[in-house]
């Protein structure tokens, strides 16, 4: 079936296009601009915007949390901790009713390194689907080991390699194990070696100075604990790491709730009791930090040219890690970017294009012919008025319309 959205304005990932209809057939975007051709569905999509499915890039999922997220147009989830690496996720890839997945699988971290930390003696994480692959635990204290375990990750079915590197000052827990810088740029060469795409979990800028010296493509938080300086930000913006600040898991770590999305009705109507409950809670392990430093850092390093990505870091419905949800807080990140001094378009391509472009995802994150049709339709202007990202109309996962997958 071929379906025309016509009457739209369409942003692209980087610009609003002066076209005003899409085609979609088979998956995929046939047509920027052209007229509907005959036969063809028609979604009349005056006074909405069509943008690319958005991504969120790190997040910690499940095929629950998939479906919840696509709900609110985020159609791809780059897991930065979890289960779902290539063998893990065959039918998740296949399931037009959840967002799709990309997996660092897990971590390289010391043992009794974060994240151990983040969850109570008694937690033990269950239900879900056993994973059929297998899950490599890469726990090291070398530079050998973490050498020694990128060839078992890459042939398990990670997409990238992550390092956490976290001492605990800023997660309540100082003196954590951590990643000594050795080990770091051991485990990045090696990565590299393989063709792999490496991220860092850094927090401080002790360690997105670790991480960078270590040869990092891309940092997956904002150091958190010191405003910026112009010389921390030349540093970044000369290193040509992508960053995803996650302003809304800093605002969580500082004790601020997800009250103020949650009181949005066009998010609390598709949250259930417990997503409700976590997003009306947070992680508040850092209540001395700054939130306002942290959107001058965003805005500091948008200023300099560093690619921003939109993440969250949610997780699972459990308020000690609370603050977010699923597809919910993308659209609270966004709000963020502005506030930081993005523009509104500018924060749409960091949800769309420029996640694609960075993750070499490829066949994604762009309206334009022959990429998947990975779309959301909202209400309204997001690229003059960013919250009208959450005047959801319509959702194609592949082409299927949310609701008739
Ligand atoms: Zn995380």
């Amino acid at each position: 079936m071929r379906t025309a959205i016509t009457n739209a304005r369409v942003f692209d990932g980087e610009r609003v296009l002066d076209a005003d209809t899409v085609v979609i057939d088979g998956g995929v975007i046939i047509s920027v601009g052209a007229v509907a051709p005959p036969g063809s569905e028609i979604v009349d999509a005056r006074g909405s915007t069509l943008l690319p499915g958005l991504f969120d890039a790190h997040v910690h999922t499940s095929e629950e949390a998939l479906a919840l997220a696509l709900r609110f147009g985020v159609t791809t989830e780059l897991e930065m901790q979890g289960a779902h690496t290539k063998p893990n996720r065959t039918h998740i890839t296949a399931d037009d009713g959840v967002a799709d997945v990309r997996s660092a699988g897990f971590g390289i971290t010391p043992p009794g390194g974060h994240p151990s930390e983040l969850f109570p003696e008694d937690f033990r994480p269950g239900g879900g689907r056993r994973p059929v692959g297998e899950i490599v635990q890469p726990f090291s204290t070398t530079p050998e080991q973490a050498a020694g375990f990128i060839p078992r990750l890459v042939e398990t079915g990670s997409d990238y390699i992550k390092f956490m590197i976290d001492d605990g000052s800023v997660e309540g827990h100082p003196g954590l194990p951590t990643l000594d810088r050795a080990t770091v740029t051991a485990g990045v060469a090696e990565a590299h070696r393989h063709g792999m795409l490496t991220v860092a979990h850094t927090l401080t800028v002790e360690a997105t100075r670790m991480a960078i010296d270590a040869g990092i493509d891309g940092l997956v938080h904002l150091f958190v604990d010191q405003p910026h300086t112009d010389e921390l930000v030349d540093l970044i913006a000369a290193s040509g790491v992508f960053v995803v600040p996650c302003v809304v898991l800093n605002a969580s770590m500082m004790g601020i709730t997800g009250d103020a999305l949650a009181d949005d009705v066009r998010v609390s109507s598709r949250l259930d009791a417990a997503w409700n409950e976590t997003l009306r809670s947070s992680f508040n392990r850092y209540p001395q930090g700054k939130l306002d430093d942290v959107l001058r850092s965003v805005g500091a390093l948008h200023h300099a040219g560093v690619d921003l990505l939109v993440g969250t870091d949610a997780s699972m419905p459990l308020p000690f890690l609370g603050g977010l949800a699923h597809g919910a807080s993308v659209h609270q990140e966004l709000q963020h970017l502005v506030q930081a001094g993005l523009s509104p378009t500018d924060a749409l391509a960091a949800a769309t294009s420029a996640p694609a472009r960075r993750f070499g995802l490829h066949d994604r994150g762009r309206i334009a012919e022959g990429k998947r049709a990975d779309l959301l339709l909202v209400d309204g202007d997001p690229t003059t008025t960013i919250s009208d990202t959450l005047n959801t109309r319509e959702v194609w996962r592949r082409g299927t319309r949310l609701g008739t997958a």
